[in-house]
């Protein structure tokens, strides 16, 4: 049985000469969480960016969303069809509190009054269980972890279907990893489909359902992700590499 939210197709993007993604297909089912691994370099924010618009359309192939081709579309389009993202750099605002700050990406998915904007923050941030009384704090001054769950909860608050993660725990401790763990499985039991770009294998491993290995902007396997990572060639790319 198959209901898939995404599709990927053959979709390339190419910088000049080099082969950045190289004629990726694969789909991604409504309601999972689904990983994506491969070495550095290997195309896998690339990938991202090609699906979402953000900066860049794939230079071929075609991705359909929900059963309607996005590629092409604006990215603010897609934004709004229900596919959101965080980034592998995180963009702050340094100077406004978690809840100016989901306001801010409420208003950019458009379509809500201020008292709704108001509570889709508030629903949000509680989805994500960003501290009740670190609300009105200066996001500069919030932790590493807060500063996290401020950035999923951003791309939470347009109600998105999918939500795409690049590397969300980098630079976190390990008992930082295991609340990242537990907050993606959170959002995912709302509903929304979880794309996961992660190089810290232990947490890819714990919460997808699927895994699909990227190397030099190619699937190099994809699958069972206890299958996957014990596949010779995922090994070699990782360590040969
Ligand atoms: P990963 O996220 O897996 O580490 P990337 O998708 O960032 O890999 O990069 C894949 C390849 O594409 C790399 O060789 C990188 O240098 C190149 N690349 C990525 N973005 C650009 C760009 N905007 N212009 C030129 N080359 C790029
Ligand atoms: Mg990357």
């Amino acid at each position: 049985m198959s209901n898939p939210i995404l599709e990927v197709d053959r979709a390339s993007r190419t910088f000049g000469g080099l082969k950045a993604v190289q004629e990726v297909s694969f789909s991604v089912e409504e309601g999972e969480i689904f990983g994506v691994a491969g070495p550095n370099g290997s195309g896998k924010s690339t990938l991202f960016n090609l699906i979402t618009g953000i900066p860049f359309p794939p230079t071929s192939g075609s991705i359909v969303f929900g059963g309607t081709r996005i590629d092409g579309k604006s990215p603010h389009a897609i934004a709004r069809s229900g596919l959101a993202r965080t980034f592998q750099k995180d963009a702050e605002f340094p100077d406004l509190s978690a809840r100016e700050t989901m306001l801010i990406g409420a208003s950019y998915a458009g379509g809500m009054s201020g008292r709704q904007a108001g509570h889709a923050a508030d629903d949000a941030l509680e989805l994500v269980s960003f501290p009740e009384d670190r609300r009105d704090v200066e996001s500069g001054h919030l932790s590493v972890y807060e500063k996290k769950q401020l950035m999923i909860g951003s791309a939470l608050v347009s109600n998105p279907r999918i939500l795409m993660l690049d590397e969300p725990a980098s630079g976190l401790t390990r008992p930082e990893i295991a609340a990242l763990d537990k907050l993606l499985l959170d959002v995912n039991r709302t509903g929304v489909t979880i794309l996961l770009i992660e190089h810290v294998l232990s947490l890819l491993l714990s919460v997808s359902e699927r895994l699909l290995v990227l190397n030099q902007g190619q699937i190099l396997a994809s699958g069972d992700p206890q299958e996957v990572i014990r596949d010779p060639k995922v090994i070699e790319a990782y360590l040969g590499g």
